[in-house]
């Protein structure tokens, strides 16, 4: 199949190097779904159908449970260095073709160029980290506290996983998984979102050039997540789910896991806070509000979904906010000139539209944008609000769109309780000059990660995760992401 063949002559254009296969990627072979079924591909663009990928049973699941289990013997079996050595040929093939799998992205998510390459390149890191990781991964060695015996700690790779990803990094949120699996050792069955999967069937043929084995990885899109996915964790061969999406999804996700006590990692929402200090630089605030708030348009798990301005710097900040998002270039995602693409879906945009009106009749006013644009493509203005009071229900919900409200604080520890006011705490940015201050208030944060005078906190070198109802585990960091895909395996030796 060839994603060339579904799509207009104007995004054809930005195909011409590419031809996607998009079967179901099963033990390194491309195939249809067992019934026929096809999920379309939509560009929430235009709104144009652009491709129809299959849609998996339970038959193609258990044959890809098949695969992997089949694949893992000969993969745990690979010597580090061998792993490493693919993984690192698969960063090296992402930054070659970065163009055309940005474009791809761009496509069929709708995100702006700009930051569909900023995820190819965040993707890509994903390999080069983890291929360093694979060849230390180590073991521990002692005494027995009595003298009785030695201790030792062997690290091994878990068994079969199967990961889940969202729709809004289609290209790191699966690489975020696959590459410390790889160099533990497991292998995988991914199953990306059915709203953006022809790049995750992209990057299952680069894995494949780059020389990981069939089976290693195998991709399969779904209409009927649930089942397929209760049905894989069911399988005994199945040891580990790694989860990256919705709380409300990752808790279903968690009860289905503990009816076979299978390890998880649960990647799951924000609510970040974006808290700014009357001694802030106002420039680098606003830079870094811009970044944290409309990267992808705003759908990140880590986009600013709450902003709060000490009063000092407030009218400053807002008009300054206010200025640079109506400036903002909308439009078509994979238009060059383009800063901010469309939404996922209408039923995004009716979301967003839901929680600025709840907003507004709650007392906000709007600075800019508030309302629907006419015409195709899935689009909602960069709208900035000010006066949010602390029960509008975006204070509690993801906004998950180019929406900024704006609440006004006077002291330290009111801009703390009103950050901490949430069940999430997966991400919180701090803007002041007083390096104490940053670093006290950072302390008391509820939050897995904290960027200080930053607008942007991701690196495959850092550990990535959340607290509360924002998740368990962590991914990337020195040691932790890989360590997710291993058990430890302690022998008693008398020697
Ligand atoms: P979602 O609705 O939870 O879906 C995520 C994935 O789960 C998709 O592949 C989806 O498949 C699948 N899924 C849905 N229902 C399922 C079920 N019953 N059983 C098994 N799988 C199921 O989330 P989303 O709307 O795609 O993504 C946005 C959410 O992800 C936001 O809450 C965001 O904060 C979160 N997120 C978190 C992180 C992080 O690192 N913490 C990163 C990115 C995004 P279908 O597409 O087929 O429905």
């Amino acid at each position: 199949m060839n994603i060339a063949a579904d799509i207009s002559d104007e995004d054809q254009d930005m195909f011409d190097y590419a031809t996607v296969s998009h079967g179901l990627y099963i033990g390194g072979h491309w195939r249809p779904s067992s019934d026929g079924r096809v999920i379309e591909v939509v560009d929430p663009s235009t709104e144009a159908v652009i491709a129809a990928v299959p849609d998996a049973t339970l038959a193609d699941a258990a044959a890809a449970i098949d695969a992997a289990a089949k694949a893992a013997a000969g993969w745990r079996e690979t010597p580090p260095r061998k792993r490493s050595e693919i993984l690192r040929r698969c960063f090296e093939l992402m930054g070659e073709r970065a163009e055309a799998l940005a474009a791809l992205i761009s496509l069929e998510n709708g995100k702006a160029l700009r930051d569909a390459r900023g995820e190819i390149a965040y993707a890509a890191e994903f390999f080069r980290w983890n291929a360093e990781e694979a060849v230390r991964i180590s073991g521990e060695f002692g005494l027995a506290p009595s003298g009785a015996n030695r201790i030792i700690v062997d690290y091994q790779p878990i068994g079969v996983c199967v990961l889940i990803t969202p729709w809004n990094f289609p290209a790191a949120m699966a690489t975020r998984k696959i590459a410390p699996a790889l160099a533990a050792g497991c292998t995988v069955i991914l199953k990306p979102a059915s709203e953006t999967p022809l790049t995750a069937y992209a990057l299952a043929a680069l894995y494949e050039e780059a020389g990981v084995p069939p089976g290693v990885v195998n991709v399969l899109t779904t209409s009927t997540p649930g089942p397929v996915t209760a049905a894989m964790l069911a399988d005994p061969r199945v040891r580990k789910l790694s989860f990256t999406g919705s709380t409300g999804v990752g808790r279903m996700l968690l009860a289905e896991a503990a009816k076979h006590v299978i390890s998880c990692s649960m990647e799951l929402g924000g609510n970040a806070p974006f808290i700014v200090f009357d001694d802030a630089d106002l420039e680098a605030a606003l830079d870094g509000a811009m970044v944290a708030k409309m990267r992808n348009a705003g759908e990140a798990c880590t986009a600013a979904n709450r902003l709060y301005v000490q009063a000092g710097i407030h009218d400053a900040f807002t008009e300054g906010l206010s200025k640079r998002m109506a400036a903002l270039n909308v439009g078509i995602g994979t238009h060059p000139q383009t800063e901010c693409g469309p939404m996922i879906t209408r039923k995004a945009v009716d979301k967003i539209d839901r929680l600025v009106k709840d907003a507004v009749a709650r007392g906000a006013r709007i600075q800019c944008g508030g309302a629907i644009a006419e015409g195709k493509g899935y689009f909602y203005p960069p709208t900035v609000l000010r006066d949010v009071p602390a029960d509008a229900i975006m204070a509690h919900e993801e906004i998950f769109g180019p929406v900024a409200p704006i609440m006004r604080f006077d002291d330290e520890a009111e801009a703390i309780a009103n950050a901490n006011d949430t069940e999430y705490g997966l991400a919180a940015y701090i803007y002041t000059r007083d390096l104490a201050r940053g670093m006290r208030v950072a302390s008391k944060i509820e939050s897995g990660m904290i960027a200080l005078n930053r607008g942007l906190m991701s690196d495959p070198a850092a550990p990535f995760g959340g607290v509360k109802q924002s998740g368990l585990g962590r991914e990337g960091g020195q040691k932790h992401g890989v360590a997710e895909f291993m058990e430890a395996k302690y022998i008693a030796v008398t020697i």
